[in-house]
């Protein structure tokens, strides 16, 4: 599918946040979580938020699902404001989990079942397609204690993604798992996000993964969080894992890596090291 049809595409889920600020009321001071942000998640396409740890990424997740509300500004979805969580807009947090008492597949149907969303035999068989595309075909009449943490989060995906939400929101969902299994988790999302013209928002702090997903990367400054940078991704699609180590990914990953280290300590001040000595000593670690 090329970007074209992506845009054009008539599904909804276009969300616009727009001078948006939360502040959070303690007993004696008050925490600015994200300030003066604006930005748009375009419909269809993969948009990947990136910035320092504390700086309201989960607080934007949480905006856009409608857990809470801004103390300024605004968040329409489709052009309708946001005010309340919706079946419009499903949510993947890193402690997302399965029933234990269920199989794989009891787990993915349960949803749609519960809402009698759609008929039976559609809900089985979107499940087992699902299954299928996130390996999972001959796990699906096992329980969750029977699979890797991967294969469960794989099937939590299934089971996010079964429901249709015009949206995605995930934050930051492989946080912590070991590296092998992260890079599988890519290559399934990527292939569902390639294959289902859905518009998902993204929560990272590892750069690699950022830029591997996104078709934009917006990059928060810190504490309290507004957008410091939009960064178009111009890679193809679809995306592969050995694409990282193309020029273009290279140079996208300066750029961000960059304006995200003179957010961690401030401008480059002292003048001891160039920028880009620090940049490569900033690379080795996560941004987060
Ligand atoms: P991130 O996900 O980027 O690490 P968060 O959105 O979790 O950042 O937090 C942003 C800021 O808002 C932090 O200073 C955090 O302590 C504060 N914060 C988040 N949620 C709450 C809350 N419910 N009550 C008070 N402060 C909060
Ligand atoms: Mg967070």
């Amino acid at each position: 599918m090329n970007d074209e049809m992506r845009r054009e595409g008539g599904r909804p889920g276009e969300i616009e946040i727009k001078g948006v600020a939360k502040a959070y009321e303690g007993e004696s001071s008050t925490v600015t979580a994200v300030e003066n942000c604006s930005f748009v998640v375009e419909r269809g396409r993969f948009t990947v938020l990136v910035g320092p740890s504390g700086c309201g990424k989960t607080t934007l997740i949480n905006l856009v699902a409608g857990y809470e509300s801004p103390t300024e500004g605004e968040i329409r979805l489709d052009g309708a404001l946001v005010t309340d969580p919706g079946p419009d807009r499903l949510v993947v947090f890193q402690e997302t989990a399965l029933f234990p008492w269920m199989t794989t597949i009891d787990n993915v149907v349960y949803g749609p079942k519960v809402q009698r969303s759609m008929p039976p035999h559609e809900i089985i068989a979107k499940a087992g397609q699902l299954l299928d595309t996130v390996g999972l075909s001959e796990f699906r009449d096992k329980f969750p204690i029977q699979l890797s943490g991967g294969m469960q989060r794989r099937a939590e995906l299934a089971r996010a993604l079964i429901n249709e939400p015009a949206v995605l929101l995930m934050d930051e969902p492989f946080r912590g798992l070991d590296a092998m299994t992260r890079e599988l988790m890519q290559e399934y999302l990527l292939k569902l996000f390639e294959g289902s013209n859905r518009t998902i928002l993204f929560v990272t702090s590892e750069i690699d993964e950022a830029i591997l997903f996104a078709d934009n990367l917006i990059v928060l400054s810190r504490s309290p969080g507004k957008v410091r940078a939009e960064i178009p991704v111009d890679l193809g699609r679809p995306r592969t894992l050995d694409m990282l180590t193309q020029r273009r990914y290279a140079e996208l990953k300066h750029e961000a890596l960059t304006i995200l280290y003179e957010e961690a300590v401030g401008a480059f001040a002292s003048g001891v090291r160039s920028a880009s000595d620090i940049v490569e000593a900033y690379q080795k670690r996560e941004v987060g």
